[in-house]
């Protein structure tokens, strides 16, 4: 189902959409970037979540860092409130 939800958000809004399976701080699940047509390394060889078997970024926007600690965060709170995303 979190698949799902996932593989249906708009592509300018998976930026800001819930920590996947997967992701690190180095490492995101799909595409984070929120226009990846201006990605310098979009459809990088073995870089690119686009055409890697795995469908995983090895290059994150620069901003993603931060972000996955704010989704990391937001994640534990609503963890421990017992909250669960839709
Ligand atoms: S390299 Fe990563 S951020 Fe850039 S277009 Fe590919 S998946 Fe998106």
């Amino acid at each position: 189902m979190m698949e799902e939800k996932w593989e249906a958000l708009p592509q300018a809004k998976r930026f800001h959409a819930p920590l996947q399976a997967g992701d690190t701080e180095e490492v995101t699940r799909g595409c984070r970037h929120t226009d990846p047509d201006i990605c310098s390394k979009n459809s990088m060889p073995g870089v690119c979540a686009f055409v890697r078997e795995d469908g995983m970024c090895h290059a994150p926007p620069r901003s993603w860092r931060r972000q996955y600690a704010k989704l990391k965060a937001l994640a534990e709170h609503r963890s421990s409130e017992g909250l669960r995303w839709k």
